[in-house]
């Protein structure tokens, strides 16, 4: 299981590496979208590490995932800001409070987050967007099931890393890419390529 400090580093984790990938996925937005995507990241993710160490003391889980999606919500701006914000945040909301979170509860919190996601942007598998990474990742996790952390971040980021790379051979059906029709294939998706970064960070985290 994970208490709140341990979720509080993995989460300072998580931000560093999306931080460091701002090259990575900027080149990608910058192929099929307008250029921002690691831009936007960035900014979302500092002020997560901002938010998150000067964050009250707490005695429940749930609250860093709260705290994480707001920040991002806050910061970001634009649809992805209201995307991955809810990626953190749509999952935890009215969740029974927890001093530590072990893997099923995890894995209901994502699938909750992914539901929501696709609720508000209404996109599925195939319209080259995160949920292309999201949605594989959580059906790994709920076919691993709650053995261990280390087991279900692994199965999230193999197939999120699978879902991703899948993107290339996709038209966009959100977002700006869909007015490059055909010229988008080839591409990998920079909302879902985050999704994989976010996965195997995770995964390093706890490794
Ligand atoms: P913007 O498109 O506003 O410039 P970003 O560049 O930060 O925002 O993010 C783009 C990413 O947002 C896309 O790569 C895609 O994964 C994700 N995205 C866009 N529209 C949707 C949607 N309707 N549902 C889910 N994800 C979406
Ligand atoms: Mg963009
Ligand atoms: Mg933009």
């Amino acid at each position: 299981t994970l208490s709140v400090n341990k979720l509080k580093e993995m989460i300072l984790y998580v931000a560093d590496q999306i931080i460091e990938s701002k090259p990575l996925l900027t080149e990608l937005d910058s192929a099929i979208g307008d250029g921002d995507h690691g831009i936007g990241m960035e900014k979302g993710f500092l002020k997560v590490k901002e938010k998150i160490s000067a964050m009250n003391p707490s005695e429940n889980v749930y609250d860093v995932f709260t705290a994480t999606g707001r920040a991002l919500l806050m910061s970001m701006g634009g649809a992805s800001g209201v995307m991955f914000g809810h990626f953190f945040a749509a999952g935890a909301k009215n969740a029974e409070p927890k001093t530590f979170l072990n893997p099923e509860d995890f894995i209901a919190l994502m699938q909750k987050s992914l539901n929501t996601i696709k609720e508000t942007g209404k996109a599925n598998i195939g319209d080259k967007t995160m949920v292309d990474a999201l949605e594989p990742a959580v059906q790994a996790m709920k076919m691993q099931g709650g053995t261990s952390f280390i087991d279900l971040f692994r199965s999230a980021e193999s197939a999120a890393k699978e879902g991703a790379e899948k993107t290339k051979a996709y038209q966009a059906k959100y977002g700006r890419a869909i007015f490059l029709m055909e010229r988008a294939i080839g591409h990998q998706d920079p909302g879902a390529t985050s999704v994989w970064i976010i996965f195997r960070s995770l995964r390093e985290f706890v490794e």
